[in-house]
């Protein structure tokens, strides 16, 4: 991330290129920003910043290390962030064990909140947070030295996640850090942070969003219209986060795709099911995410209704979808519709072909179907 990605804060970008470039950046910084805001995109453009090979004003975004960057690999940049056990991670439960979703979910939007993680990554119930096998491994990888850079650098998401007792493991590192260890703590909430910890960190504070900023972003990225674009940002507060979630919130048009789609499975027709797949791939990367998301969110809930209506939060029309629909495939069956489709958006996060992957899913869909109608 550069940089010149991030649109507007001008003030916080020449402060981090200042500090660089006079040798002063503090060794453990707090980016205070809110929900949405640029705390964690400055972080990420700081830390290319400064391993870039080739920086002027920005890094180059050209060099082995920008493209390492880009991609959230560089071997001397290191993530730790909230986690919780699932079915299949339940010892050691640390971020390096689900490092692939958190880097394509940051690469994605690097303005993602807290319960967009949880969310995507489906923590659901459970109680995510940073534990103490988190810092006994990180003060594993702090014992070695840096492999390419000069820095080894730290960025930690939301420290508002720290156990208290991993609070206190943490301070230790951060009183008596290695040399050339820089940490990026990047927080919504520094009132929630022990104040030993903060007594060690240099606060920087990160501006919300001007709206006029937002406006450029969101319509460079979305195509879509300025009174559309206007809206959200009203809406909005200075957070793009929320901005593009009134953007791209899954809409009727979603709904009525996923029936076509479901149709054209059912009935095994391919000459639909093939206009489906060219509507798909027609899509933005987001708006193919938020179809599939939005298809994976009815499927849970027409499972979750099944057993009790009550819990269910979904619109009369979605529910009189999910009723007939329900009627057509066995428990089983059902089950099965979700996990592949979960599987997939993974795939899509991984920059599967979007065109093969929705032909496979419909295709695995209808054989689904033709099973319950044998
Ligand atoms: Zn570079």
């Amino acid at each position: 991330m550069r940089f010149s990605e991030i649109p507007g804060l001008d003030d916080e970008k020449k402060i981090l290129i200042n500090s660089y470039n006079s040798n002063t950046i503090h060794h453990a910084m707090l980016f205070i920003g809110q929900k949405g805001s640029a705390n964690l995109s400055l972080a990420l453009a700081f830390a290319t910043y400064i391993n870039c090979q080739n920086r002027n004003t920005d890094s180059c975004g050209e060099c082995p290390s920008c493209s390492k960057m880009d991609k959230l690999i560089h071997p001397d940049v290191n993530f730790v962030f909230p986690v919780a056990p699932t079915p299949k991670i339940n010892k050691e439960v640390i971020s390096d064990k689900f490092i692939h979703s958190w880097r394509s979910s940051v690469i994605e939007s690097p303005y993602i909140t807290v319960e967009d993680w949880f969310e995507i990554y489906g923590f659901e119930n459970k109680q995510p947070n940073i534990s103490k096998d988190e810092v006994r491994n990180l003060v594993k990888k702090l014992a070695l030295k840096p492999f390419e850079s000069v820095f080894k650098i730290n960025i930690l998401w939301l420290p508002e996640y720290l156990h208290l007792s991993t609070s206190n493991a943490m301070l230790k590192i951060l009183e008596e850090p290695p040399g050339n260890t820089l940490f990026f703590i990047v927080t919504n909430n520094d009132q929630k942070l022990i104040s030993t910890i903060k007594s060690r960190v240099q606060s920087f504070k990160v501006k919300r969003f001007l709206d006029e900023d937002m406006k450029k972003y969101l319509s460079s990225h979305i195509d879509i219209s300025e009174s559309e674009v206007d809206q959200a940002i009203y809406l909005s507060n200075g957070d793009i986060n929320k901005a593009e979630k009134y953007l791209f919130v899954s809409n009727s048009e979603d709904l009525n795709q996923l029936k076509v789609w479901m149709r054209a499975c059912y009935s095994q027709n391919f000459q639909d099911i093939n206009n489906q797949v060219d509507w798909f791939n027609s899509l933005s990367k987001i708006k193919k995410r938020t179809f599939l998301t939005y298809s994976l969110k009815l499927m849970r809930e027409a499972l979750v209704s099944s057993i009790d209506e009550s819990l269910s939060k979904i619109s009369d029309e979605e529910m009189s979808f999910i009723s007939n629909f329900r009627k057509t495939l066995k428990q089983k069956e059902f089950e099965k519709i979700i996990i592949i489709l979960d599987e997939n958006i993974r795939y899509l996060d991984r920059n599967a072909n979007p065109k093969i992957l929705f032909l496979d899913l419909s295709i695995k869909i209808a054989n689904l179907f033709k099973k319950v109608k044998a």
